[in-house]
């Protein structure tokens, strides 16, 4: 026997039932995102590699050690994408989405960072990611984080906590950098090796940095809402001001930078306190400058996403009712004349009853292998079907559950009968239904 092949690291399958609770919060998060307004946008999974430079920044941790970069056949350079936004603009701007208009959309699929794999944290994982392209706010910044906290309660998540911050316009974050670099070149020898190679480049995302032997100094740090412009000042006011009369609460975090160039003025995280280390679910801000960057007309622009594995992990913590569709009947068919009746007559049940779950025995086996597996399905009601009662044009009905009797019933009147158990054993929503 050949060897398996293994699967990558940090790279996981979604099995069956987990990936019935994906759908249960992904219909979920679609439900709201549709309630405000969002459509769905597709985008490739591979972009080139030039587009995250430009975007993401050259010197962040994702560009410059996280891309699956590669080459293509005709030597053009190629990047999973580790993050949607940028894909999202550029296609806003190769379809002509962007100048005088305004998008609201939504996408969701893998991404894909080569980082250290723990709890939280895969090299591929998934996103749901939405932005709102065109768009000054700060109206439609604060709507963006009220739809969260609406996705939270309908989630039953109540212990997510929100930090904003502003990094106001690029010109005050040029004052706020001078300051920042005099701060921590008086502290060269605490710095780890890639922070002092970003004090020159990007020495933001020093404040992002997870060393605790710098914790001390990125404390001490002088602080962005202490620099920031008129413009920004106002913008982050209002948006504030909307939340607190929404009654959303929030921190102001001033050491909140977040891992991407792009971002200027509102950023934004929800953070838990109960999957260890890695503890935001959900986070974004605005890109007025993205845009144009990317060679589209200027266009304010603002977006989130939320980690799928991490929201999952949370929903389990908390002990979200994931619910596992299960089949409403099971039909059993013992016998070469009823295999050959039974799927035709099942075709005819699923015509008379939408949406009816009916599961039917493919692979013969005896009727005690076939009421096990009809058992085991969690299936309610059985419709058990051998080759005599295929002659007679009838079927067996017994109630999997409770102590019920197995009645006799003409193939004709099958429908009404499986209706009217339906309706007395489900009444409201069934098992592996969403619910709201
Ligand atoms: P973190 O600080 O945890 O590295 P991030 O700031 O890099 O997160 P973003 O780029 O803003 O994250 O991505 C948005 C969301 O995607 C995060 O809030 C998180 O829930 C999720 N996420 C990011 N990276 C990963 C990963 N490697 N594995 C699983 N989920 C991730
Ligand atoms: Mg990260």
């Amino acid at each position: 026997m050949s060897a398996n092949v293994k699967p990558i690291r940090g790279m996981n399958d979604l099995l069956p039932p987990d990936s019935a609770h994906w759908q249960q919060v992904e219909d979920l998060v679609r439900e709201v995102l549709q309630d405000y307004g969002y459509r769905e946008i597709r985008v490739p999974v591979v972009e080139r590699t030039e587009l995250f430079r430009r975007s993401i920044g050259e010197v962040t941790d994702i560009v410059e050690k996280e891309m699956y970069t590669f080459e293509d056949r005709s030597g053009d350079s190629l990047t999973l994408r580790p993050e949607a936004t940028a894909g999202i603009v550029r296609a806003g701007i190769s379809n002509g989405l962007i100048h005088n208009q305004r998008h609201r959309l939504w996408c969701k699929g893998p991404m894909f960072r080569y980082e250290r794999p723990q709890k939280g944290r895969y090299r591929q994982f998934h996103q749901i990611d939405v932005e709102a392209l065109g768009y000054a706010g700060p109206d439609i910044d604060a709507e963006m984080i009220l739809m969260s906290a609406r996705l939270w309660r309908k989630l039953g998540l109540g212990g997510l906590k929100l930090e904003l911050n502003s990094l106001g316009t690029p010109a005050a974050r040029q004052v706020y950098r001078d300051k920042l670099v005099a701060h921590f070149s008086r502290h060269l020898d605490v710095l780890d090796e890639d922070s002092r190679r970003r004090l020159d480049s990007n020495p933001l995302r020093i404040l992002d940095s997870k060393n605790p032997a710098m914790a001390e100094i990125v404390a001490a740090a002088p602080v962005i809402t202490d620099h920031l412009d008129d413009e920004s000042r106002a913008h982050f006011d209002a948006l504030c001001s909307i939340l607190d009369s929404a009654g959303i609460s929030y921190s102001i975090n001033p050491r909140l930078v977040r891992g991407l160039d792009y971002y200027s003025k509102t950023v934004f995280e929800w953070l838990t306190d109960q999957l260890g280390a890695q503890g935001a679910v959900c986070s974004g801000g605005r890109y007025d400058l993205l845009v144009e960057q990317l060679g589209g007309s200027a266009t304010p622009a603002i977006g989130w996403a939320l980690g799928v594995e991490r929201l999952v992990a949370l929903l389990r913590a908390t002990g979200f009712p994931f619910a596992d569709p299960i089949p409403d009947v099971y039909m059993v068919l013992a016998g070469g004349k009823a295999e050959s009746a039974g799927l035709p007559l099942a075709e005819k049940l699923r015509d008379k009853i939408p949406g009816l779950r009916l599961e039917v025995n493919c692979g013969g086996g005896s009727f005690k292998s076939q009421f096990r597996r009809a058992d085991r399905s969690g299936a309610g009601l059985a419709i058990i079907i051998g080759d005599a009662e295929t002659e007679q044009r009838r079927a067996g009905l017994k109630p999997l559950r409770g102590g019920d009797k197995q009645v006799d019933v003409a193939w004709d009147e099958l429908a009404t009968h499986i209706g009217n158990f339906l309706d007395s054993n489900q009444p409201g929503a069934r098992q592996g239904d969403r619910l709201d």
